[in-house]
Order: structure tokens, then sequence, then C-alpha cells
């Protein structure tokens, strides 16, 4: 039997069964042997019946001390109770609607039990429905595989026991020096122990082969990516550099880091390549500027731009610092967002397509309409946390291939760069602009917000702005002493009597949120009170305080992004953060943030402390999906293969060698399956 033969070929699967199968995704045998279980019952470890934990799952061995007694309830189901002792303690064994368990469970023999342990009615311990055996079998580690309606875990361990039977062995592919390196097993061995390890040890062994593979494939996939990208040829061709002339527009000295991330970009653009890049860089850095510059040097080379926020008011505050920027350079540059009356927008894109506006910003939305250009030449993407191949290929559909460069708000832990921006070359900005203060940080309880508010009311007097950001909260959190921003706003009339406050809510419409930040913006509003609407990307340089209630519900990197908000002028500025929570986490985070302002260095903190899947929250980030491996935690392995990778591209004629033939297969596959969509994965 081969990986290519229908499933349908597999002992015990008949027509019905294969549908079945297919319905999932398993169509061959070998998808069947790369649907891993979810979990294990490890029959193996038999557990004193003293020695179990309160909801855990464990296997037991017992005799039935009793015959089965089956009861009646009301409603009518059938309750079939039995009582197990290993000779030292009992537990109660429980089964609903089953009328064969005392033709099957008999008194007097051994049994092993498989189940979770709760506190039962009348017995410390029960099993409520619990898998069991005759004790004399052989036990061993069972797979537990993800269940569907019409295919249970049963039937994929059938199936699988029943196609590993028929292959003799399943061919290796990654050739033996790399296997000899990173002390692999074989992929016949990893296949078959993932499945039905025999025990704790080669079931770690499996995995971390079927990892290292995942992990290889994906990230050289994205080598290759990259280097096929840079090769892409494009006639958006920079002829002449306009940077230092586009220098002399700022109000600023730009930073070695800008100069160096626009000489990069200008350069890539020269290339008659098509530029694929990123532009990393902590809160304050000055993004900014570096995209403005090469948007500059683009318009002045005779090809429009596009540029695209993560969210409206980003696009209002991109559009403004533009305009200002590019007020005496003929540069034309327009807004072009969902609020954007119909009349103006349909006029925008007819000049959009004479090819009259130099600059289009707007937001991911926006682009994604029947937006035509005359010469699309450049793209600009100022991200938040999201990420992707995919959406990146997307964009450059608008044009003939047109430079792709994108700007990360959120410093990304090294060791996940790659996998995150594997198909970019990357610049970072790792200087911030000069005259910047660091910014203090202070953890106070809620009881201190009596002199926190004196606090704020000075700063105000002498003419800065504060921000205060509240979580965002459920109705029935309100109870518990958690403030919505609505409520925080009502009660802090009071004591900023006198002051001009404002509110900032995701549920207002995006023109009634333009208002609010314009206000803030133009210093109309002394005080605004917000949820994280505000997070990403908003510049108000004279906004020195930033306070952020229930900061024990924010995330790390959230807590970087809020406190970025200030210590963006010349002022000294503080960040606040309010939390009563006393838990380990919390405090750890706390702590950090009153250490350090360094974002590179939070995201790491940030990676350490919280669990897998976690880092980016519950958004869409856009990783390629992945059977096995947890790029969040699977960290050693990720930097092994990355290494790997990177010495394989290095050497050109690799994919010649007769050695990396497969590894260059399965290589292809994975690029085509990234290109087309986002979650496919088959290695
Ligand atoms: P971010 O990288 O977070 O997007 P911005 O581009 O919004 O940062 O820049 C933050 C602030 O720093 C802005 O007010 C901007 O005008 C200012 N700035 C940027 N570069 C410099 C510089 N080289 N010198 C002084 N100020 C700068
Ligand atoms: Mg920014």
């Amino acid at each position: 039997m081969k990986f290519s033969d229908d499933i349908k070929y597999i002992k015990g699967i008949g027509e019905s069964r294969a549908t079945a199968f297919r319905s999932v995704g398993v169509s061959n045998v070998g998808e069947l042997l790369r649907f891993y279980p979810r979990a294990y019952e490890d029959w193996s470890k038999i557990v004193p019946i003293s020695q179990c934990i309160l909801g855990e799952n464990v296997c037991i061995k017992g005799v039935v001390m009793f015959p089965v007694k089956n009861e009646r309830v009301r409603g009518g189901m059938l309750i079939a109770k039995a009582t197990v002792t290993d000779g030292d303690s009992v537990v109660a064994v429980t089964f609903f609607n089953n009328k064969y368990i005392d033709k099957m469970l008999k008194s007097g023999e051994e049994y092993l039990f498989f189940g979770k342990i709760t506190l039962g009615k009348y017995s410390a311990r029960e099993m409520v429905s619990p898998m069991f055996m005759k004790a004399n079998q052989s036990v061993d580690i069972k797979p537990i595989y993800p269940q569907t309606k019409n295919v249970t875990s049963k039937m994929v361990q059938s199936a699988v026991q029943n196609a590993l039977n028929s292959i003799e062995n399943i061919p290796e592919y990654l050739p033996e020096n790399i296997i000899k390196r990173y002390d692999l097993v074989s992929l016949d061995t990893a296949i078959r122990d993932i499945h039905f390890p025999k025990d704790d040890d080669a079931l770690q062994k499996a995995r971390d082969r079927l990892i290292f593979d995942e992990l290889f494939i994906l990230q050289l996939s994205l080598l290759c990516l990259k280097s096929e990208n840079t090769e892409i040829t494009t006639n958006n061709i920079v002829k002449e550099s306009y940077t230092q002339e586009f220098f002399g527009l700022l109000p600023f000295e730009p930073t070695n880091a800008q100069k160096r991330a626009v000489n990069e970009a200008v350069s890539d653009m020269q290339s008659g390549k098509q530029m694929n890049r990123l532009l990393q860089g902590d809160v304050g850095s000055g993004k900014t500027a570096v995209a403005a510059a090469i948007v500059y040097t683009a318009s002045k080379n005779g090809m429009q731009s596009a540029l695209m926020a993560p969210t409206e008011v980003l696009a209002v505050q991109h559009h403004e610092t533009f305009k200002k920027l590019f007020e005496n350079t003929g540069i034309k540059c327009e807004l072009l967002v969902g609020s954007t009356k119909a009349k103006d927008k349909k006029e925008i894109k007819e000049r959009l397509k004479k090819g009259e506006i130099d600059l289009i910003i707007g937001t991911h939305a926006i682009i994604q309409e029947d937006v035509e250009f005359d010469r699309l030449g450049l793209v600009i993407t100022d991200e938040q946390h999201r990420f992707g191949v995919k959406q990146r290929t997307g964009l450059c559909s608008k044009g003939e291939n047109p430079h792709v460069f994108v700007m990360s708000a959120t410093p990304i832990p090294r060791t996940l760069a790659l996998i995150f921006f594997g198909d970019l070359k990357v610049s970072i900005l790792d200087e911030l602009p000069p005259g910047r203060q660091k910014i203090d940080t202070y953890a106070v309880k809620s009881a201190k917000r009596g002199s926190m508010f004196e606090f704020i009311r000075n700063h105000l007097d002498m003419g800065y702005q504060a921000y205060i950001v509240c979580p965002l909260v459920e109705e029935s959190e309100l109870m518990q002493g958690i403030m919505s921003a609505e409520e925080y706003y009502k009660k802090a009339q009071a004591p900023f009597n006198g002051y001009k406050l404002d509110l900032l809510h995701g549920k207002m419409t995006p023109k009634k949120k333009d208002e609010v930040m314009m206000k803030f913006k133009n210093g109309e509003t002394q005080l605004l009170i917000s949820t994280v609407v505000i997070e990403v990307g908003v510049d108000v340089p004279n906004a020195v305080i930033m306070v952020v209630e229930n900061a024990e519900r924010f995330g790390l990197s959230q807590l970087h992004q809020l406190r970025g908000r200030v210590g963006r002028g010349k002022a000294k500025s503080h960040c606040i953060l309010v939390t009563d929570a006393t838990g380990d986490e919390a405090t750890a985070r706390m702590k950090i943030m009153c250490e350090t302002t360094d974002g590179f260095k939070i995201a790491d903190e940030d990676l350490k402390l919280r669990g897998p899947g976690d880092f980016f929250g519950t958004r869409q980030h856009g990783l390629p999906k992945l059977r096995i491996a947890d790029i969040l935690t699977d960290t050693k392995i990720l930097m092994q293969t990355q290494e790997l990778a990177r010495e394989l591209m290095e050497d050109t004629d690799s994919f010649k060698k007769q050695e990396n033939r497969q590894i260059a297969r399965l290589v292809s596959k994975k690029i085509n399956s990234l290109q087309v969509s986002n979650t496919a994965n088959t290695i």
C-alpha cells in the first residue's frame, strides 16, 4: 500500500465509510496517516485508586465487588452501578442507558477502567461511563482522534491500524546527515509511534520528528518564497532617488535608522525587481516618516501609491500627516474610507483611475473594493496584528507588480519573525528619535485614584493632555467593580469639573470617532476617556499621561502599545497602570512594564508568559495552520529548523542534489498551498 492509494482500499473501509472520511479531508492513505491523534488514553499507567486526582483522566485496575445493579429512575433512564476495588480503595462506576453493562462486567473479575475521576454522590470517587476492558489483555497507549458525527475516533483508529499493517516501510525523505545531526527517529517510526506509541518516550520522539518536518518545510518554503519574490521583475523602477529632497521637507532630522530603512527600500525599488520589505520598529520609532519618504520618491518617479491602515481613525491621521508633509510638493493625496460620501468616493475613484491622485490612503477593506489605478507602483500596509502571506499577495493584484512595504506596529519576538514574515526582507528601526525622555511607568492600586486624578489635573493645568483607557467589559462584569469607559466618563465629571473631557469607544460611528479624535488632536479636549480603540498608532505629542484602568486585563504588547501613545514629544511622560490584581501573572506583567520600554524585549517576555496560541489574543493572525507544531512553544525545534533551512538556501545547488529531491517536492507543494490559502497545510 502507498500513501497515494485511495482510502477505500484500506481493509474495513467500504464506500460509505470512504465518503465519511473524505468529508473530513481524508481521501488517501497518506492523509489518513497525517490525521494525528488529538490526545491519548494511557492504559499502560495504572494509578492506585487512592492516588487518583479529581478531574483527571486515569486508568485504574480493579475487581468488580458485587453484581452490577440496574436502576430505573424518573424519566425512564437506566442507571447501571458497580463498585470496583483495587484491594485498597473503592470507586463507584456508573453507566447510563446501557442495558448490557451487567452482562459485560462480572462480579469478582478484574478489569481496567479508563475515565475521569469525579466526586460522586455517595462515594468519594466516581467514574461515569468509563471505557473498560478485561485486565488480562495487553495494555497500551491508545490514540484519541478528533471526532465528527460521521467519523468516530474508533473508526480512525482501526483504519490507521489497518493501513499501517499493510505498509511495510514508510519511505524516508530526509537525508541521512540531517537525521543524524538532529538525532531524529525515522519517518516510519515517527508515524507509527504518533498513532500507537508504546510509551511516553516513543511518543515524544515521534512528536519531535513530525514537528521538525512541519516547521522545516514551512520555513524552507517561506525562504523560497522570499527569494522568488525578489526575482519578480517589474516596470515600476525608481530611476532617481528623491530621498534628500524629502528629508528637507521634514520638520526634524531623520534618525540614522530611518535613513538606513529608506535607503534599503529605495534601492529595492531601483533594482527592477519587486520590493517585498517589512519595516519593524518599536512604537514611536518614526515609521510614518519612512513610509512618506518612499511614497515621495515613488511619486516623483511617476508611480501611484496606496497606504492602508488597520483602522479608520489611523487612516484619517495618516491622511492629515501626509497632506501636511506634501503641502507644496504637488503630490496629491486623498482619503478613501467607509464614511467617505458616495459622491466623493466616485470622484476619487475616477481621479485614481486617471492617475490624478498620487497617494490614496484608506483601510484594508477599501482596497478590496472596485478601485482601479492608472499606475499603482507601491503598496504600503500599516499592520497591527494581521499577517499572512495570502493577504500580502492579494494586495498586489491591483497593479503591475507594485512594490510592497509592510510596517509592523508590534515588535515580533526574533524567533517568530521568520514565520510571520519569512517571505519578506526586513528593515529595523532600532533607534528612537532624539530628545525622547523615558516614560516613567508605575503600577498603582485603585485606592490611589484620588491622588492620581490630582496628578492629572496638575498636568492639564500646565497645558498638557492625558488619556484614560478602560478595558472593554461585558454587562455582567459591571457589577464587579470593573468600569466601562462610558461609566468612567460619567464618574470623572466631578473630579474633573471645569476641564474639557471627552469619550471615545468602539460602538461610536466612524464619523463620531474621528470627530472625537480630531478634537483631542487639536487640543480642544484635555482628557480623553477611551476604550482600546486608540491602541495603535495614534499620535498626539502633547499628551503626556496614559492611565490604564484594570491594567491586569491587558496583555503586555497591548500595554506597550498603549504606553506608546505618550512620550511622543519633548515633555516628560507618565504611564500609570491601575490594578488591584495580585495574581502572579498580572504582577509579572506590571513588573516588566515598569522595568523596560524596549518593545522587542517586551515581546519576548510576552511570549514567555503567555500560553500557546494566546500570544496574539484571539485575533486572527494569518499564521499558517499547523498540524502538530506549536510555533509558540516548540521554540527549540523552530530554531533548529530555521538554521537548517537557511543553510540549505545558502547553497544554491541544494535542491539539485539527489538527496534533497523529496524535500524540494514538498516545498513546492507547500508554497502552492501558502499562496492559495492561509489554512491549507499539507506536508
Ligand atoms: P510609529 O513608528 O509608532 O508609527 P510615528 O511615525 O507615528 O511612530 O512617529 C512618532 C512621532 O515621532 C511623530 O510625532 C513623529 O513626527 C516623530 N518623529 C519621527 N521621526 C522623528 C525624528 N527623526 N526626529 C524627531 N521626531 C520624529
Ligand atoms: Mg505608526
